[in-house]
C-alpha cells in the first residue's frame, strides 16, 4: 500500500495565494495523512542514500519538516538554514533576490567547513532563487553541496535547471 502510495494527491493547490495568480502548493494536507509525511521522507533518502553526506541542510520552514526526517533516515545532522536574526549565535548570511526587494537567510559560521558533505532540503522549488543562495551560503564556508532534494520540483519555472547549471543534482519526490 505505501508503495504505491499516491503522494500528489494528498498535495492540495490553493489559487490566488499568497497573491493574486499565484497557483500555491500546500503541503500541510501531504504531511497531515497519517503515511503522507513519513512515505514523503523515505523516498527522498531513499534517492540519496548512496552518497556520503555529513548532513542535512533544510531551509525554514517547511524545509525544516523534511529535512529533519531526511537527516534523522540517513542518520545524519541538521543544519537549520534560517531567515535573518533567528539564530543565536555568530552567523554568515547570504542575500537573495525576491520578487520585490531581497531577503537573507543565515547559518551558524562554525558548523561546516571544507571537510563536509551536505544535502540540501527544501519542500518545493520554484525559481531556484531560495536554494542557489542557500547553496552559495553553504558553499562560502568550504563545504560541499552538490546534492539537493524536494518533495516538489515545478519545472515550467526552471529553478531545478539553474540548480544544475550551478553543479547541483536535483531530486524531487513529485514535478
Ligand atoms: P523559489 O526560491 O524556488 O522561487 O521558491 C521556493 C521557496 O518558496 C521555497 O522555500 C518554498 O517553500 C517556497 N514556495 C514557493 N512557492 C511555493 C508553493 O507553491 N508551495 C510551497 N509549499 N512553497 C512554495
Amino acid at each position: 500500500y505505501e508503495d504505491r502510495l499516491d503522494l500528489e494527491a494528498l498535495v492540495r493547490a490553493i489559487p490566488n495565494y499568497p497573491k493574486p495568480g499565484i497557483l500555491f502548493r500546500d503541503i500541510t494536507t501531504l504531511i497531515e495523512h497519517p503515511q503522507g509525511l513519513r512515505v514523503t521522507i523515505e523516498r527522498m533518502a531513499e534517492a540519496v542514500r548512496e552518497h556520503s553526506f555529513t548532513h542535512v541542510a533544510g531551509i525554514e520552514a517547511r524545509g525544516f519538516i523534511f529535512g529533519t526526517g531526511v537527516a534523522m533516515a540517513l542518520g545524519l545532522g541538521f543544519v537549520p538554514v534560517r531567515k535573518k536574526g533567528k539564530l543565536p549565535g555568530q552567523t554568515i548570511g547570504q542575500n537573495y533576490a525576491l520578487e520585490y526587494g531581497v531577503d537573507t537567510i543565515e547559518i551558524h559560521d562554525d558548523v561546516l567547513d571544507a571537510s563536509h558533505n551536505v544535502l540540501l532540503v527544501d519542500d518545493l522549488v520554484a525559481t531556484g532563487g531560495t536554494a542557489i543562495a542557500a547553496v552559495n551560503l553553504i558553499r562560502r564556508t568550504g563545504a560541499t553541496i552538490d546534492k539537493a532534494s524536494f518533495v516538489i520540483d515545478l519545472p515550467d519555472i526552471g529553478g531545478a535547471e539553474k540548480l544544475r547549471d550551478n553543479g547541483v543534482d536535483v531530486h524531487a519526490v513529485l514535478t
